[in-house]
């Protein structure tokens, strides 16, 4: 049976695309096909920006708390469809459903904190900064903007960026993953239900040359990236080369420091769910647990229980723990990975590599998989495996702890497990990560903060979510004003 290849949407409406090249979607648990996307054109991205840029003279002039009407007709037909939604990002994702109905809720938060526009948009005022002269910003939209997608977060990624663009009276086009577009044909379905003017959402799928004409297109003014670091770094040059705003969060090695002091079974729980949970395909998962003085001995053998007793399957069983990862390619890329730390000296302690999969002989699974005694100057120390695979680290102080997390060039998120806010606090200080947990195992920022990144996990100043979204989607505008005094009138 031959596949649907899934349209644009453009303009409000949804069209066929014109690409003459397409991919095969898979379900990651059972190795099936369920979809072609197209590889969009340079042509029919410029036709997003043409109905985007038509649509945005009305929306900038729309009221803000007109415009966010929209963002809570969405929250709620987002709420009415959740799983639905959940379902959607399981089947082309992998992620347990509890995972993705998680995921889904965070998506709604988003919508929630930029419907705060109208207290968020204010400027600043300044009365009489010389006689008779007054100063005020005004924050206005940017134009066009657009966010690039990776494969991990399908329903929720896109809502780091795309409902605080909208708040702020910018016209916006999604580029989601190619390897996960299902999702965002869904959530477009219910923006156009959700009563946002023609045009002021578009989607084009794709991959490489569409990013490419979406980074080139000179009316598009702002690009959001979420992805690996070498594209995250390439998004970032050649945005910046274009004149465009870019914010570009990039890949992750997230350690994890268990101190003497930490709370046994508390610690082992959290950093299992935080190394195997969804697979261990999402940027914040704990992928080197980095073990001071006596806690080696209490957490190397609990949390290879933990890891060897995870129930891995099909995510729409409720009572699977961890789904496949997302492609063939992928699992091949982890177990050889897996392969160099062992040939360079790792231990596999729990080896997830090749397992049988009951009813799931097809899908694509790699089992939690623990690798001790990695070495800080060992490759895979600083390399991102993308996957289930939890490298162990023993060292005899913080200090030396704080070290070889600092030592890897990403910093995307650190956490520490300890009862100690001495040392707590020194870790919070001197960690160079952009996002810290302390006896947290995925420091995942609420909505209400941004979402941080540091080091070679985040290229540019402003992150996504809250108030850093609505100053990267907006400009400021500063206006002096002088009426004098005696320009009065009696009336
Ligand atoms: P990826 O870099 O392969 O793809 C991301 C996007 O870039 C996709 O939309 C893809 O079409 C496009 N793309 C891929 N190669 C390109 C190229 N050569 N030129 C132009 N565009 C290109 O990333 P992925 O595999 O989809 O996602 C996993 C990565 O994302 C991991 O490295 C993970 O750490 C990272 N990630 C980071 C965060 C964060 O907040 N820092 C969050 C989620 C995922």
């Amino acid at each position: 049976m031959s596949l649907a290849t899934l349209p644009n949407y453009c303009g409000g409406a949804w069209r066929p695309s014109q690409a003459t090249q397409s991919l095969e979607v898979f379900n990651p648990a059972t190795g099936e096909a369920i979809a072609r996307v197209p590889l969009s054109p340079a042509a029919e991205v410029d036709q997003a920006v043409g109905a985007a840029a038509a649509a945005f003279p009305d929306w900038r002039r729309t009221p803000a708390a007109d415009r966010i009407q929209c963002l809570f007709n969405l929250k709620r037909l987002m709420e009415e469809q959740i799983e639905n939604l959940a379902r959607s990002v399981t089947v082309e994702c992998g992620k347990t459903l509890a995972e993705a109905r998680a995921e889904i809720r965070r998506a709604i938060e988003n919508v929630e904190v930029a419907s705060g526009a109208p207290i968020l948009l204010q400027g600043d005022f300044s009365e009489d900064i010389a006689a008779g002269i007054d100063e005020l910003t005004i924050r206005q939209p940017l134009g066009v903007c657009a966010c690039i997608c990776p494969f991990n977060f399908p329903g929720m990624i896109p809502f780091w960026f795309m409902p605080y663009a909208l708040a702020c009276g910018n016209t916006y086009i999604v580029k989601p993953s190619e390897r996960v577009p299902l999702t965002m044909q869904r959530l477009i379905e219910l923006i156009a239900q959700a009563g946002f003017p023609k045009g002021v959402v578009n989607l084009v799928n794709g991959a490489k040359e569409t990013v490419d004409a979406l980074l080139d297109h000179p009316g598009i003014r702002a690009i959001s990236f979420v992805g690996s670091t070498a594209v995250a770094r390439y998004v970032y040059a050649r945005a910046a080369a274009q004149g465009k705003r870019a914010q570009c969060q990039g890949g992750a090695k997230n350690p994890i420091v268990v101190l003497p002091d930490a709370e046994p079974e508390m610690t082992t729980r959290i950093t299992a769910d935080s190394a195997f949970g969804c697979a261990g395909q999402r940027c914040l998962a704990a992928s080197l647990a980095v073990t001071v003085g006596e806690a080696r001995r209490w957490f190397t053998e609990a949390i290879a229980d933990a890891a060897a007793s995870r129930v891995v399957g099909n995510g729409l069983e409720e009572s699977v723990q961890m789904g496949p990862v997302i492609s063939a390619q992928s699992m091949a890329r982890i177990e050889q990975l897996v392969e160099r730390g062992v040939q360079q000296g790792a231990r596999p302690i729990v080896d997830g590599r090749r397992p049988t999969i009951r009813g799931c002989e097809r899908g694509f699974f790699v089992r939690p998989t623990v690798l001790d005694d990695l070495a800080p100057e060992q490759e895979l120390t600083g390399t991102e495996i993308f996957g289930p695979v939890l490298g162990l680290a023993h060292v005899a102080t913080l200090d030396d702890a704080i070290a070889f997390a600092n030592r890897g060039p990403y910093g995307n998120m650190a956490c520490l497990f300890t009862s100690s806010g001495a040392s707590a606090r020194k870790f919070r200080c001197e960690v160079e990560a952009g996002n810290i947990g302390i006896n947290i195992g995925v420091a995942a920022p609420m909505a209400y903060f941004p979402f941080s990144g540091a080091k070679e996990s985040f290229f540019g100043d402003l992150h996504g979510q809250a108030r850093h979204a609505f100053e990267f989607f907006t400009q400021t505008k500063v206006v002096i004003e002088r009426w004098p005094r005696e320009w009065s009138r009696e009336f």
